[in-house]
């Protein structure tokens, strides 16, 4: 069952009477027909060559980047995303594109002799049709770019169904890129459920990020149809400190993975295993570096814990920390009507409680203490999930058992568990993920299927 939505309405979440988008969604029929469109358009676009698409996301990148003032005030202000982060998403959006276009020129295939009769193989990929996108709003440039990219530079179209609280950013995003790519090319469908269900049963490829819950769906959708489908889902990840660490450093890391963009991130870190001695010093500069990262403005630079994105967001975020001691963020932030909830680190949370099972999304985390590393590997491997995790310590031995017992898809060593390179694989296991990686060159094979062909004399 999936919910239909009759308008698309986006609010800036600082100020919910502020709204900035009110259209009617596209419906199931406009989401068919516009990957029909993009079908009839995909073998001229890929005719088009490499030099041609190249040139197209080159422009893209530039124009991206001009408007980079503008875009980051736009994600400011319909997604609450704090300035500075949105001007670092904005630059890293520009840096996808221009990767994309010179990736277009990539060999995308090998040279090799008959193992017998003096002939040639040639292995070769092509694009699969009309990709579709399904996008989250929490990072309404970079996500959507780092699938649109790949998949138009490899000779696909492209229908991008976005989440209805980005729809503006969306928008935006769509008109910068139909000033070189044709409208039929790339396609951007307001909407909700209805279309996102609508664009998986007709695409040929299919690259979802979002929950869990709606990304099992898409890939039991896509699998029975027999398209390649990925999926990046959601994160409990935690953040391991070993009493060797620089504390002071530890915490400022973690405590930007707990407050960043309030907590809403897949990378987010919202379980603090602390090893043995760490716990006592880790306790008292984590509360201390939180609460120098109160919930504010997002459009003031100093900002690093905005608002969350809804009411229901934030509802779910104080629900989840009723009933526990807290050591820091009992309050909400007064003076404002956005949607706020003030970054919180609980102690004493029993093992079977939703903040250790389930993804809040919110700048929520539990702390919790470990006997030695292998306890607290056995504790960040506990739950269903397995995206990212950050271990802080002096010690390469400890690095080292981290990297071979730790069940998450990436590692980050005297890190925040948050930040991304956008030219490498990206991904999780578990519940995390499904299918190929995304980004980088992984994202180039994702959107073509391999040909091999026997060329005799
Ligand atoms: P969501 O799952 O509610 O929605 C994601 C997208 O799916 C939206 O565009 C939505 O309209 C669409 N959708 C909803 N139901 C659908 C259906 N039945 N069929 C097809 N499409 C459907 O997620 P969200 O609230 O937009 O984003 C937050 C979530 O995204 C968090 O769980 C977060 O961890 C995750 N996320 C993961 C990554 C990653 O790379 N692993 C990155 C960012 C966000």
């Amino acid at each position: 069952m999936t919910t239909a939505l009759a308008s698309v309405v986006s609010r800036n979440p600082a100020d919910p009477s502020d709204v900035l988008v009110s259209v009617p969604a596209a419906g199931a029929f406009t989401a068919v027909r516009a990957v029909e469109q993009a079908r009839a358009a995909h073998p001229g676009w890929f005719a088009a060559g490499a030099a041609a698409r190249s040139a197209a996301l080159g422009t893209v990148a530039a124009a991206v980047e001009a408007a980079a003032d503008e875009l980051a005030a736009l994600a400011v202000r319909e997604v609450g995303k704090p300035l500075t982060e949105a001007r670092a998403e904005v630059a890293r959006t520009t840096a996808i594109w221009r990767y994309y276009a010179q990736a277009s020129f990539e060999p995308n295939g090998a040279v090799h002799e008959q193992a017998a009769g003096g002939g040639l193989l040639l292995t070769r990929r092509r694009p699969h049709g009309v990709a579709g996108l399904i996008t989250p709003w929490n990072f309404p440039f970079a996500i959507p770019t780092w699938k649109v990219a790949p998949a138009l530079a490899t000779g696909n179209t492209v229908v991008l169904k976005p989440a209805p609280e980005a729809t503006a950013c969306a928008q935006r995003l769509a008109e910068i890129v139909h000033r070189s790519v044709p409208s039929e090319v790339f396609t951007v469908l307001p909407g909700g459920p209805t279309e996102g269900a609508a664009v998986v049963s007709a695409a040929d490829v299919v690259s979802f990020t979002g929950s869990t819950g709606v990304g099992r769906k898409v890939v039991r959708t896509a699998t029975a149809r027999g398209i390649p489908v990925q999926a990046e889902m959601g994160g409990l990840n935690a953040a391991i400190v070993l009493p060797d660490a620089d504390i002071a450093r530890a915490a400022a890391h973690i405590a930007d993975a707990i407050a960043g963009y309030a907590g809403q991130k897949c990378t987010a870190t919202s379980r603090v295993v602390a090893v043995g001695a760490a716990l006592d010093p880790l306790r008292d500069a984590l509360t201390e570096a939180l609460r120098a990262r109160p919930a504010g403005d997002p459009a003031d630079p100093a900002t690093v814990c905005g608002p969350v994105i809804s009411r229901q967001a934030r509802d779910r975020v104080l629900q989840a920390r009723q009933g526990l001691p807290e050591l820091v963020g009992a309050a909400v932030s007064a003076g404002t009507n956005g949607w706020y909830a003030a970054p919180a680190l609980v102690e004493k949370v029993s093992p079977d409680h939703r903040l250790l099972n389930e993804e809040v999304f919110g700048p929520l985390a539990a702390l919790l203490p470990a006997e030695d590393l292998g306890h607290a590997v056995r504790i960040t491997n506990s739950v269903s999930y397995g995206l990212v995790t950050s271990v802080h310590t002096a010690s390469l031995d400890a690095v080292l058992h981290g990297l071979d017992h730790l069940d998450t898809g990436m590692i980050r060593v005297n890190a925040p568990s948050t930040g991304v390179d956008f030219h490498l694989p990206f991904g999780g296991v578990k519940a995390s993920s499904r299918g190929p990686r995304e980004q980088g060159h992984e994202a180039l094979a994702f959107y073509t299927s391999g040909r091999t062909y026997s060329l005799s004399p």
